[in-house]
């Protein structure tokens, strides 16, 4: 079971250290459960630092697929890798959305960040008109395609399934519309599956005792402290 929360674009070092401090000593205590924060490139070095030696890994928001060269703006696995970084989300609904992220060169980041040692979250998921026309496992199915060829079953590699829909909005797959869509995307890779759309204190645990639900993604309530130390322990209640 693995918490991961996505701090978007949120949070300045400053920020990040001492958000991180009032989770070290808290989360600590949920030992069952993997947890992670994912905080903006500059925040990352605030949030190992204070994280250093505590039950809490950092990954990124996002990595590029070379190891350098002329892809200004980017960032590669090795020099998050140097900076203590764990792992990295690729290919989340917003980078597709506002920066052209597609299938493959989500594959692409997910390769390379595997090689590279890192830990990785790859994100699927659907727009709500395609859900309501019938097309959920058509979309899942392709944007999964990519990932199952470039790097198929990996120890390292989790995927999170994300409807568009939910994400930001309020509106939560229900537990049984997350199981059912968790039991598709197993059978096309094996894998462990996190939830992500509106995920709260109040509808983690539910959620997270769905038999193919192994974690989540969370964005908006992984900015308090209080909702995402309540969201580790609903989780912690599921496989204690
Ligand atoms: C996310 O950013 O991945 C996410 C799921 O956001 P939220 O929890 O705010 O819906």
């Amino acid at each position: 079971m693995l918490i991961a929360g996505n701090w978007k674009l949120f949070k300045t070092p400053s920020q990040a250290a001492g958000f991180c401090r009032e989770l070290r000593q808290p989360l600590d205590d949920v030992s069952e459960i993997e947890i992670a924060v994912c905080p903006p490139y500059v925040s990352l070095t605030s949030a190992i630092e204070v994280l250093a030696g505590s039950k809490v890994a950092v990954y990124s928001q996002n990595v590029h697929w070379a190891e350098n060269g002329a892809f200004t703006g980017e960032v590669s696995a090795a020099m998050l890798r140097e900076l203590g970084v764990d792992g990295a989300i690729v290919g989340h609904s917003e980078r597709r959305q506002y920066f052209g992220e597609t299938d493959e060169t989500t594959a692409l980041r997910a390769k390379a960040a595997l090689e590279a040692g890192l830990k990785v979250i790859a994100c699927v998921g659907e727009l709500e008109a395609e859900r309501d026309s019938g097309e959920t496992e058509t979309v899942l199915e392709r944007q999964m395609i990519p990932i199952i060829k470039e790097i198929g079953a990996h120890e390292r590699l989790v995927i999170a399934y994300e409807p568009i829909w939910a994400i930001g909005t309020g509106k939560t797959a229900t537990p049984a519309q997350a199981q059912e869509t968790h039991a598709f995307i197993r059978g096309l890779l094996d894998v462990p599956i996190l939830y992500g759309g509106s995920v709260k204190p109040d509808n983690a645990a539910e959620l997270m005792g769905q038999p193919d639900v192994d974690g989540a993604l969370v964005g908006g309530a992984s900015l308090a402290a209080e909702s995402f130390i309540g969201i580790c322990e609903a989780a912690r209640q599921t496989v204690a």
